[in-house]
């Protein structure tokens, strides 16, 4: 029997449980930390975020993002226990949706990124960006922070345990930090369908979290656990499953119609077609119905699944440095 590749985080010499095959990785999970992971276990390098930048300012960029939730989860508890003008850090900031939203809460906040382009555009707004990784900020020694959080950044590391222990290390006693991972276990699945199965498989992630993984990764790096659970599916993201999942084509077929053509590229784009419009108009009243249809049966959604234990697409764990 194939007991799988060394676990490249813990390095933990237990047979591993496969999981499966996507293109050329394999996925596994570990049974002594936890950690979902893949192999082989490489972080694609900055020229694969450039060339995906469409994918990666979506995750982080838009106040409409149906993940941004998670945001609202970090931020309340962040209010909860810090007084207003709070010294917080967003490690990967990415585009600064969480920045601005510490902001607009009274905080003053600071960033970390390797994007070069965004670091410019952050600091043109005023915040203060290290351009780079967590790791490499930490040890400029910067003055400790009152708080911290990280969204969406564990599972694309090669060493997750490094960046918590430089989480920890930016923090002063017991200032609380907060964490957004996609859930392992999530019941259902918004990352399907043309473009979608990209987002949670290797090369873009690396890990996968369990609840119970998540917690023992962060206590391992000093941190004291205060809750690591699942969130519930919000309705946005429940609308977004139910029409990722009734997809009936006309969507990609607007898109086909309505595409400039590339034979033209410097042609001015024609008009669309009367049978696009139609499509189009199509489109929009196919997702009516859906997102009328998700919000009329959301809270009997949230009750079944409370009763039959489905979990959410996001894990998020609060924590704090010891005191
Ligand atoms: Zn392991």
């Amino acid at each position: 029997m194939n007991a799988g590749p060394a676990c490249p985080l813990c390095g933990g010499s237990a047979p591993k449980t496969f999981v499966r095959t996507w293109r050329e990785w394999s996925l596994w999970e570990c049974p002594d930390c936890g950690a979902g992971f893949c192999d082989p276990f490489r972080e694609p390098g900055p020229a694969y975020y450039e060339g995906h930048e469409g994918l990666y300012a979506a995750a982080v960029e838009e106040t409409t993002d149906p993940m941004s939730f998670e945001y609202d989860e970090g931020l309340a508890r962040l209010t909860r226990t810090l007084p207003r003008g709070a010294r917080v850090l967003d490690a990967g900031c990415g585009a600064g949706g969480f920045l601005r939203r510490l902001r607009a809460a009274g905080f003053e906040a600071s960033g970390a990124d390797f994007n070069p382009r965004r670091v410019r555009a952050l600091r043109d707004l005023g915040f203060e960006v290290f351009e780079g990784g967590l790791p490499d900020f930490a040890k400029t020694g910067p003055a400790p922070f009152d708080g911290a959080a990280m969204f969406e950044i564990v599972e694309h590391l090669t060493d997750p345990a490094a960046w918590l222990a430089a989480a920890l290390s930016v923090l002063k006693p017991g200032a609380p930090f907060v964490l957004g991972t996609p859930n392992r276990d999530r019941t259902f699945d918004p990352f399907r369908g043309p473009g979608m199965e990209e987002v949670d498989n290797p090369p873009h992630h690396l890990t996968r979290w369990s609840a119970p993984a998540l917690r023992r990764l962060l206590e391992r790096a000093g941190f004291e656990v205060l809750e690591c659970r699942p969130l519930a599916n919000p309705l946005p993201l429940v609308q977004l499953m139910l029409r990722n999942s009734l997809r009936l084509g006309l969507s990609a077929r607007a898109a086909g119609t309505a595409a400039p053509s590339s034979s033209a590229p410097a042609a001015a784009p024609s008009a669309p077609s009367a049978r696009a419009k139609t499509t189009a108009a199509l489109v929009r009243a196919k997702e009516a119905v859906l997102n009328g249809a998700a919000r009329a049966a959301y809270p009997a959604l949230r009750a079944a699944g409370s009763v039959l234990g489905w979990q959410g697409t996001i894990l998020f764990a609060a924590a704090r440095r010891p005191s």
